[in-house]
């Protein structure tokens, strides 16, 4: 259920957005409304709706992975705290704060602009840029790479990865490619072409938790699944459908759409039986 904290206005506030407080992992978050805006990912154009994120029942059994295959590239130590995720709703597409204790991780940057935005969800779980590490990109669309030079320029010390056939239209360098397979901070990175050629999704197994970014959307707590005219390859997209399909979690989140935090893994292999 959505939580209304107007006492949690920055000095923004006198733009005109709402702030609403979402709950994820038990946390305290913000979801920021923005203008709507047309971006390249859907054909709606429309915000959407408040969360409903309530407590997810996943919890985080802190089993270290192991690799016996030899993944594009295993970066990255985090601490052996629950996952904490927190939503910038930005109406039109939202990007994603992953917290282990004081170490944070974002997934998607949304349109230009976006950067106070996302520090406004980091400060909802107490943490700034200087916490930021890892920051994912999932595809080279303007509503989710918009402001990576901006959060790249806050989060000083982080690295950015995308899917390799995406980098050299995102706009900024360096990007370090992350293929299928790799574990970065303990996120497994899911190539999903079809969108886009490079799109990837992220999973952090332990807690069950998928970012899909726009391999899938959700609308009414269902799932559907790629729109032909947004795919650079519409077989692909179905594909890539069927490789979540495969995956176990509790919570999707997703760039267009509210979460679904209560066995998410199940319409999404409805939808994958569909196609
Ligand atoms: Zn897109």
């Amino acid at each position: 259920m959505p939580v209304f904290m107007p006492q949690v206005r920055g000095p923004r506030q006198l733009r005109r957005r709402a702030f609403l407080g979402e709950v994820g992992k038990g946390t305290m978050a913000f979801a920021v409304f923005a203008p709507a805006f047309v971006a390249a990912c859907s054909d709606d154009g429309g915000s959407t709706s408040p969360g409903t994120t309530s407590s997810s029942s996943a919890s985080s059994t802190s089993s270290p992975p192991t690799t016996s295959e030899q993944p594009p590239i295993t970066t990255g130590t985090r601490p052996e705290f629950p996952l904490q995720w927190a939503r910038a709703n930005l109406g039109f597409v939202s990007t994603y704060v992953l917290a282990w204790g004081t170490e944070a991780a974002i997934v998607d940057t949304g349109v230009e602009g976006s950067a106070d935005d996302i520090g406004e969800t980091l400060a909802g779980i107490g943490l700034d840029y200087s916490n930021v590490n890892h920051v994912f990109p999932t595809h080279l669309h303007g509503d989710h790479i918009g402001s990576i030079n901006e959060v790249m320029a806050m989060a000083d010390g982080a690295t950015a990865y995308a899917g390799e056939a995406d980098i050299a239209s995102m706009g900024y360098g360096p990007i370090t490619a992350a293929d299928d397979g790799a574990e970065i901070f303990g996120l497994e990175v899911i190539a999903t072409p079809g969108h886009t050629a490079g799109h990837i999704a992220v999973i952090d197994h332990d807690a069950g938790l998928l970012v899909a970014g726009d391999a899938v959307v959700t609308d009414g707590g269902g799932v559907s699944g790629p729109v032909e005219r947004f795919a650079s390859d519409f077989d692909q997209a179905n594909d890539s459908v069927g490789r979540l399909a495969e995956l176990s979690f509790n919570t999707l989140l997703v760039g267009h759409g509210d979460p679904i935090e209560d066995m998410a893994d199940t319409p999404v292999a409805a939808l994958a039986a569909a196609i």
